[in-house]
């Protein structure tokens, strides 16, 4: 039985001292949770705030983004290492969002999980066509070099040490949610995948997250199939109770 994991992806949103706050109202209403991972991902600029604020509980802490190198000449950006001493577990890699606006590609994006894991951190790794591709019937095509050019060279063993998030493009901030129906489709597509590149017990062991619009209304159904392992949660993490009340969907 995998256990169910439900992550909060603020993107570019909360000061510092806003994210304290927000994670200071989720906790009470997510303690009594203890067969989920509940991972929380403020931006860069406020993870140093929210660190101290989760101690003792049961939310983890991740990253939204991540440069592969250890250290060196790259203006704007952080290593593993910044992150993990930050108190990160997880980090975000391959979102949408920087394929689409930063041009990161399979190979960028294999590095970065690369990086992460040998630093000890669980890549979540996002993948998912958009509504052109999918109305291209290009769906299980971009699904798969997400996933194989994301977890390129990886060992078995390694594969099974990250999560992957299913996030159709189309659904992502738009509130047009995949059915469960559409989301198991590609999820169970995914886990097909994952047994051709590492082997059929570490697939079963890989969490697949669904991601797109996913809410209170919608949580339950969608992690009631069997291979949607919990979700990737946008718009609805910036609200403590919308959150909670997903979290509370997984267990
Ligand atoms: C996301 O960007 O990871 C996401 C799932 O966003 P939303 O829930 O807002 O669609």
């Amino acid at each position: 039985m995998r256990r169910r994991i439900v992550a909060g992806n603020w993107k570019m949103n909360k000061t510092a001292a806003e994210a304290a706050a927000l994670v200071g109202e989720l906790r009470p209403l997510v303690s009594d949770v203890s067969n989920v991972d509940v991972v929380v991902c403020p931006p860069f600029t406020a993870l140093a705030a929210v660190a101290p604020a989760l101690v003792g509980t049961n939310i983890e802490l991740g990253a939204q983004n991540m440069h592969w190198e250890k250290s060196g000449a790259y203006t704007g950006e952080v290593s593993a290492e910044m992150l993990l001493t930050l108190g990160c577990r997880y980090v975000i890699l391959g979102h949408s969002e920087r394929r689409q606006y930063f041009h990161e590609t399979n190979s960028e994006i294999n590095k970065k999980v690369k990086a992460a894991l040998a630093a000890g951190l669980t890549p979540i790794l996002c993948v998912g066509e958009t509504l052109e591709e999918r109305e291209d019937g290009q769906t299980e095509t971009i699904v798969k070099e997400h996933v194989t050019g994301g977890l390129l060279g990886l060992s078995p063993d390694q594969v099974g040490k990250v999560v992957i998030a299913y996030e159709p493009v189309w659904a992502i901030g738009t509130g047009k949610t995949a059915t469960p129906d559409q989301a198991q489709a590609v999820h169970a597509f995914i886990r097909n995948v994952l047994k051709q590149i590492s082997n059929s017990t570490i697939a079963e062991t890989v969490r697949i997250q669904y991601g797109g619009s996913m809410k209170p209304e919608n949580a339950k159904e969608l992690m009631g199939k069997p291979d949607i392992d919990g979700g990737l949660i946008g718009g609805a993490a910036l609200k403590a109770d919308s959150f909670a009340a997903i979290v509370k969907a997984a267990v």
